[in-house]
């Protein structure tokens, strides 16, 4: 726990007054607001529920609420004289896992996703806590709209598991309808941070994402006649292996690029060559040239290896880029994100600043909000989400374990958005 006293001992803040605030703020409304998050998940694209909650809090505050953004989008706007806008992000979705947490809060929601099927459901990525703290955010914003002048915008987004929430919001009129944003922040609770601990980082802190769906067309036949017929297993088997060659022999090796091979579905028994096999994959990079290496080196690859192992070419595979489920690189915008380093170093502590080198290649479709052609500077950082002494044995985003500690991740969340929003507001 961070109580209001503790972590001003631990950190001699300069704004002992906000953190109080907010560590009440947790223990009157907050703490219970996320608990209702943490047992009532929705999956991707279904928020109904939580947007629900998220405009009757945010409208109670005394904001200007629309529903209904880009599916169950919220927008909350507090026009606070003149100044520059500044939007602040949470997103609203679960994970199709059943939690095996053990919290006295777990989730038993099943609900039926868009695809028909009946899915188990659970926030194992921590966007309960960023909802949470974004009403806490809204909250704090208000009480003191007389230390800041400039327009607040607060989304809650849809489907961000998915990557296509952000840019349904931006295509459903996010910056036509509604005050553009000037500068987007956001941040995403993190399991592999110590609580109470901030990264944020001057450059690029997301790679793109494109979800790829290849379909193997072979000619079935008996199992022991292979020669009669055309085996998709090994055809789609040899498309994985080369597929590896793409980010191993044709990317800079200092450039980050990954294909990863997630789902391979083929056949009947053991004795029946199929005539089909369906693979999935997720591409990763980190800037637009490698990005398009990739996709196009897929394209290559799939194609030349099923002519060279019999595909006829009339039944050569299929490859499809996903439409929705793309997103580029998150790039923050290195002046903004100093002068709101500065800003949290100076309110919240220094030694609360870490830089920890990135471990992965991590998408995040916050990306759609502040893509070069919108003219809008991003600043996105995590938040620790876990005890010091656990960080080690924390299981990861997206395990049916993954457990955050809720209230040192909201209260710490909630203060660095809003030392972050008053910082590039400022009064006069
Ligand atoms: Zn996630
Ligand atoms: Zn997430």
């Amino acid at each position: 726990m961070l109580t209001a006293g503790a972590v001003q001992a631990q950190t001699g803040s300069t704004d002992v007054e906000l953190r109080q605030a907010i560590a009440r703020d947790y223990d009157a409304n907050l703490g219970a607001l996320f608990d209702d998050f943490h047992r009532n998940p929705e999956l991707s694209g279904m928020e109904v529920r939580t947007a629900g909650i998220m405009a009757a809090q945010l409208t109670a505050l005394g904001y200007d609420v629309t529903t209904g953004v880009g599916g169950t989008g919220v927008v909350a706007v507090l026009r606070n004289g003149a100044g520059p806008t500044v939007m602040i992000r949470a997103d609203m979705d679960g994970l199709p896992l059943a939690e095996q947490s053990g919290l006295a809060n777990a989730s038993t929601v099943r609900q039926t996703d868009s695809d028909g099927a009946e899915k188990p459901v659970m926030h194992a990525c921590g966007h309960d806590v960023h909802i949470t703290a974004l009403i806490g955010t809204a909250r704090q914003m208000m009480a003191r709209r007389q230390d800041w002048s400039g327009t607040l915008v607060l989304i809650a987004q849809p489907a961000e598991e998915r990557i296509f929430g952000a840019r349904a919001m931006v295509q459903d009129g996010l910056y036509t309808r509604f005050p553009k944003p000037d500068i987007a922040l956001a941040f995403h609770v993190s399991a592999d941070l110590a609580t109470g601990l901030i990264d944020l980082p001057l450059g690029i802190t997301s790679s793109s994402s494109d979800s790829v769906d290849i379909a193997v067309h072979g000619v079935g036949t008996h199992g022991a006649y292979p020669h009669l017929g055309v085996d998709p297993i090994v055809v789609a088997s040899a498309i994985v292996m080369n597929l590896q060659t793409l980010p191993s022999r044709s990317i800079n090796p200092l450039e980050g690029a990954i294909v990863t091979v997630g789902s391979f579905h083929g056949g009947i028994k053991h004795n029946i060559i199929s005539d089909r096999v369906d693979l999935q994959l997720t591409v990763r990079a980190d800037n637009p040239e490698t990005r398009l290496a990739l996709l196009d080196g897929i394209d290559r690859v799939v194609r030349g290896t099923a002519l060279a192992l019999g595909v006829s070419e009339d039944r050569l595979p299929t490859v499809l880029r996903s439409p929705t489920e793309t997103t580029p690189p998150t790039i923050n915008d290195a002046a903004t994100a100093a002068r709101v380093r500065t800003a949290i170093g100076a309110a919240m502590g220094a030694e609360r600043l870490v830089d920890n080198p990135r471990t992965g290649m991590g998408a995040e479709d916050f990306a759609w909000f502040v893509t070069p052609d919108t003219g809008v500077k991003g600043v996105y950082f995590s938040v620790g989400g876990t005890p010091a002494a656990d960080v080690a044995t924390a299981p990861g985003h997206h395990s049916p374990l993954f457990r955050i500690d809720p209230q040192p991740s909201v209260v710490t969340g909630v203060e660095a958005m809003v030392v972050a929003a008053q910082a590039l507001m400022p009064k006069g």
